[in-house]
């Protein structure tokens, strides 16, 4: 729809008109053959009624619509135009091409948006302002919220329910696997290796570490880091069966003989240098796992491996 004639100071161009709105043009779009324009929204209606130009009848579609030449534009950007806030006091007369800009702005557009100033938070427009009520506001905020905790919490319910079935059928195949493998060795086999493989292909997705302080180990950490460090493991595709005994041998009265004392671990610092040391993401810590370390003798190493947490120095 077209600008109202009315809003406009002066006279406007016959050429500026829209002849199906009879208003001045609002994003005009011409014909590509006979060059007559409309308001985009106008010829867009029309089209979708009948194919043809509302002014002399030729067959024309969407697709022989194209952009006004620069010069009309030009014309309609410089008409001068009351903002649409009149009717609520706005006073002001601009240039066509400034309008929007203003009426994101002017403030006596009765839609503006403002902040509620008791301070709820609401941005309310500026005519639903009056009729604002803190309270119910956020009473029904509240309500909503609620409604949308207990949805939750159904959800989860019936989410734990299908963990807990499949709890108990992993159970099941693990109990069988397990007669399986007392039962039969050449399964024992098969099963040892497939533990083997899942390890090896975990420990290569992982980073490798340098560890630059080695006096920065911690070798008595506490439950609260051991958690922390047990999360990352986890969430790094720790293999589920290795997972406890590598969390057991992150403190010193689990570690070889090597490792053991304050005393040794100074003496054998040259030695821990060979060790190949993966980085557990996102924390001060690196793995030591056997299959990384065949090298290195009984004394410094153990099975699965070694979990070392830092208070710094890890590259
Ligand atoms: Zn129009
Ligand atoms: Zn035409
Ligand atoms: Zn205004
Ligand atoms: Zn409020």
């Amino acid at each position: 729809m077209g600008y109202d004639l009315t809003r406009f100071q002066g006279d406007v161009d016959e050429e500026l008109i829209c002849p199906i709105c009879s208003g001045v043009l609002e994003e005009p779009l011409q014909a590509v053959a006979c060059e007559h324009a409309f308001c985009r929204a106008c010829i867009t209606e029309w089209l979708s009624r009948q194919p043809t130009c509302p002014v002399d009848r030729n067959p024309i579609t969407n697709s022989n619509l194209r952009a006004v030449p620069r010069i009309l534009r030009n014309l309609l950007s410089r008409l001068n135009i009351s903002c649409e806030n009149a009717i609520y006091g706005c006073t002001l007369v601009l240039k066509l091409d400034t309008l929007a800009t203003h009426i994101e702005e002017c403030e006596h557009n009765p839609k503006r948006p403002l902040p509620c100033e008791k301070g709820c938070g609401f941005v309310i427009p500026k005519d639903e302002y009056k009729d604002h009520n803190c309270f119910r506001e956020l009473r029904s905020l509240v309500h909503n919220q609620q409604q949308k905790m207990s949805e939750l919490k159904n959800e989860i319910n019936d989410q734990n329910l299908v963990i807990n079935e499949l709890k108990r059928e992993l159970n099941l195949v693990k109990d069988f696997m397990r007669a399986m493998r007392v039962s039969n060795p050449a399964m024992r086999a098969i099963a040892d290796q497939m533990e083997r493989d899942e390890v090896t292909r975990w420990c290569n997705g992982l980073a490798r570490a340098r560890v630059t302080r080695w006096g920065g180990m911690i070798s008595t950490p506490d439950e609260a880091l051991q958690l922390m460090i047990k999360r990352a493991l986890s969430e790094s595709g720790c293999p589920p069966h290795i997972l406890d005994d590598l969390m057991e041998n992150c403190h010193e009265r689990r570690w070889p003989r090597g490792l053991s004392s304050l005393e040794t671990r100074q003496n054998n610092r040259r030695i821990y240098e060979n060790y190949v040391c993966r980085r557990i993401p996102g924390k001060q810590a690196v793995l030591v796992l056997h299959c990384d370390n065949t090298h290195m003798s009984e004394d410094v190493m153990v099975e699965p491996g070694l979990v070392m947490i830092f208070a710094h120095g890890i590259e």
